[in-house]
């Protein structure tokens, strides 16, 4: 392997950001984005009402309701580093973008609401980045308003995420008294200004714990209560591990404000400083290290439409070894071709952007014509498969229906398009012409009828629909497997990807035949 390619390789920071809905994670990419000059003054990337909407914005829906369905990915320089930054949707009903899109980074920025502490969604997401032990760097939020005891933050994240936290930064009062936040590492007291928000701040900086300065500068009643908080602060909480950071189980704890962009650049120094470079990925033959020469991939999401003006599908793809060069050739293991990509794109700060150049840790979109799925391994030719991109059993089901019965064909191939880029689930029950759609969360429903009328012009509606559960049907058996599929075929579909599906009208149901039919797995996600 080269010099140059392993130094690119090395210079990678791809990451996500998890948190619960309204803890900060759009204001705090902006505040990102501004300090790795992606953009030149926050407020761009999603200005509720005024009038200027983040690339992913693609749709009107999505623009009223000021949610981001749609994930992107934003390249930005920092420090030494490269940074990728994943956004990965924050609505609920989006889970399944959202953990494909964890199996494609290799840390993850937690975002907490300092006044609120762990909510449900947090805890989800950390669970699922639990699968793959990813390295956790932690954000208290919201400091200029009044928040919870710092020290019973971090025991609650201790105890309900069953991950150990280190502070390295400390706050100095909170709300209409925020001062600022002592650095644990630096040994330097950052002071806070309020106002600046949309820029990047002149830092004031106090050197020193017991510099006379810090007196003057927060006041010697704050300065006292944080030099006594320090003592015990170093006394019962850990100190920095990196061993611990990456196997996942220490989180480098930063406070501030995304609001106010303050800390975020703490968060960022430590983030490139401390996460680690593109890990290496499984396959289904062999492990394959991202310094490796040769190239290779995985799809992990499909997108439609994020330029109205191409009407195109892209397929985001995680450089898991080696270098994209454009016009080169790789090989569609699924389909077993070799296809020329001439014009993938990147995600340089939002803009579309010819990539010419691209190295294991990035993320490149290939334009999509039907051929590509969520889970797609592409190669320079040897035959692998990446392994752990997940699809989950919906817990909605509806049957849809068109309003003009001669489109059907377009209906379906919609359906089926949609449903490979995991926007939702399709089922087509063995013994009915039926069509029912799967999904996690209800908003999914409004979104595939959207854009079946605009992207595919058919007019669908949705009826209730007797199921209650789907489970991915396998069996080594193949006699086992055949005699099953006669005796439930009422109970049988084939999902988007003609996987054999059982779909259930009641959990209790699938209890029964899940007793009766023991050599039959059941399972609640399928592998892509
Ligand atoms: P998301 O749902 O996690 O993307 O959260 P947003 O970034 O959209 O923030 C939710 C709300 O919290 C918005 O009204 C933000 O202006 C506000 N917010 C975000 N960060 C801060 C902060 O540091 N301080 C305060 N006071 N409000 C914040």
């Amino acid at each position: 392997m080269s010099n140059t390619l392993l130094a690119e390789v090395a210079s990678r920071r791809t990451f996500a950001i998890i948190s619960h809905p309204d803890a900060g994670k759009t204001t705090i990419t902006e505040k990102v984005l501004l300090h790795g000059r992606a953009i030149q003054s926050a407020g761009t990337v999603k200005g509720r009402g005024s009038g200027q909407h983040a690339k992913s914005d693609w749709m009107e829906m999505e623009k009223e309701r000021g949610i981001s369905v749609t994930t992107s990915v934003m390249q930005f320089p920092y420090n030494s580093c490269l940074v990728n930054l994943l956004d990965t949707p924050g609505h609920e009903d989006f889970s399944e973008d959202t953990y494909r899109t964890l199996t494609a980074v290799d840390s993850c920025l937690m975002v907490i609401d300092a006044a609120k502490g762990v909510e449900d969604r947090t805890r989800k997401l950390m669970e699922v980045t639990r699968l793959r032990d990813t390295p956790i760097v932690t954000f208290m939020n919201k400091l200029d308003r009044d928040i919870r005891d710092p020290m019973e933050l971090l025991d609650e994240v201790e105890t309900e995420l069953n991950i150990l936290c280190a502070p390295i930064t400390w706050p100095i009062g909170c709300g209409k008294l925020f001062k600022g936040v002592y650095h644990l590492h630096r040994d330097e007291t950052i002071l806070y200004q309020t106002g600046h928000g949309h820029t990047i701040q002149e830092l004031r900086i106090v050197k020193g714990l017991d510099n006379p300065d810090l007196d003057a500068a927060v006041g010697s009643d704050f300065a006292e209560q944080l030099r006594e908080e320090l003592e015990l602060v170093r006394g019962a909480s850990n100190e920095f591990d990196k061993e611990l950071f990456l196997s996942g189980e220490l989180t480098p704890v930063y406070f501030g404000t995304a609001l106010g962009n303050f800390g975020v650049d703490h968060m960022l120094d430590g983030l490139t400083e401390w996460a680690p470079a593109p890990m290496p990925r499984e396959t289904s033959e062999r492990t394959v290290e991202a310094g490796e020469d040769k190239f290779s991939g995985f799809v992990f999401k499909i997108q439609a439409n994020m330029d109205p003006k191409h009407r195109d599908r892209i397929a985001f793809m995680r450089i898991v070894s080696g270098k994209y060069t454009q016009g080169m050739k790789m090989k569609h293991v699924r389909i077993g071709k070799t296809v020329n990509i001439s014009d993938a794109v990147t995600f340089m700060a939002g803009d579309r952007e010819r990539a010419e150049e691209a190295f294991a840790g990035d993320i490149i979109g290939l334009h999509n014509h039907g051929t590509i799925q969520i889970g797609d391994t592409f190669t320079q030719g040897e035959d692998l498969k990446f392994t752990g991109i997940p699809n989950f059993a919906p817990e909605m089901f509806r049957r849809i229906r068109l309003k003009d019965p001669l489109k059907q064909k377009q209906l379906l191939k919609g359906l089926v398009q949609l449903s490979e880029e995991g926007a939702v689930q399709v089922f087509r029950p063995l013994d009915t012409n039926d069509l029912i759609v799967g999904a996690v969360g209800v908003l999914q429903f409004e979104v595939v009828v959207a854009r079946l009328k605009s992207e595919y012009n058919v007019e669908a509606i949705y009826e209730a629909v007797n199921v209650a559960t789907a489970r991915w049907v396998y069996c080594e058996d193949g006699r086992k497997l055949e005699e099953f599929k006669r005796k439930c075929s009422t109970n049988l579909a084939l999902d988007g990807g003609d996987n054999l599906t059982y779909i259930a009208p009641t959990m209790v149901n699938l209890n029964l035949s899940m007793e009766r039919y023991p050599d039959i797995q059941f399972a609640k996600t399928r592998e892509h």
